[in-house]
């Protein structure tokens, strides 16, 4: 690892953990409270290592194969590094999904429910959930429908699934605050505590509105 990687991801994430504690802040709420996820999609060992140097140890991958491929190395040589998967999950995957997670964003279907309560009971690893809710009702995007997340989130804690929160990404190109603020309001409906929304252009606008989990990629990584 060169100089300069390092001193450009230690300023990246020095920029985007003000922009944290700035918008906590405003909200009257505790930074310590918001985890940020370094979404390291795309990115090789190269790009990460510098991250991990500077301090960073939440890491958000979205294909549980390119993840096997990456971390195991680099968790060896950092122990304590926490992996969450936030793209989407095919039921056949669960098993290795929850051995190599720490959290899995992603559960929007009771197939999947399924899957996973069988592969916590095969591996004995109970990663953390999140429900991801189709909160712009987009035909091409994942997540449950809104009128299917009460019954899924009763299956999930019938299965005993670790339900950590709630997980959306809003339509692109629009503004995203009103579906960040439903997002909240279903979270408090259901007693669900933790929110898992906003990425690299809007994080600020998520913390504002209650995220604890903030995604973020390119903001820290640079362009994909
Ligand atoms: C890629 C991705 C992110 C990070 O996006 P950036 O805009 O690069 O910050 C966040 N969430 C999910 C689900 C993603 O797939």
């Amino acid at each position: 690892m060169n100089e300069n990687d390092l001193q450009d991801a230690a300023g990246r994430l020095a920029f985007v953990r003000t922009s944290i504690a700035r918008a906590a802040g405003l909200a009257g709420r505790d930074p310590e409270a918001v985890t940020l996820i370094a979404v390291s999609k795309t990115h090789d060992a190269t790009a990460i290592v510098p991250l991990i140097a500077a301090g960073q140890r939440v890491f958000g991958e979205n294909r549980v194969q390119e993840a096997e491929a990456k971390w195991p190395a680099l968790r060896d040589a950092t122990p304590d590094i926490r992996l969450h998967l936030v793209g989407q999950l095919q039921s056949n995957k669960a098993v290795e999904a929850v051995e190599l997670f720490d959290a899995i964003h992603s559960i929007d279907r009771s197939s999947l429910v399924g899957a996973l309560a069988k592969a916590r009971d095969k591996t004995g690893r109970r990663p953390e959930c999140f429900i991801q809710v189709n909160i712009g009702g987009e035909d091409q995007k994942g997540g449950c429908e809104i009128a299917a997340l009460p019954r899924l989130l009763a299956e999930a804690r019938i299965a005993e699934l670790p339900i950590a929160g709630l997980m959306c990404v809003p339509p692109v190109e629009v503004e995203p605050a009103p579906y960040f603020a439903l997002l909240a309001k279903f979270a408090r409906d259901h007693g669900v505590g933790g929110l898992s929304m906003g990425m690299s252009s809007d994080y600020e606008t998520a913390i504002m509105l209650g995220a604890t989990h903030v995604r973020v990629g390119t903001a820290l990584f640079g362009a994909r």
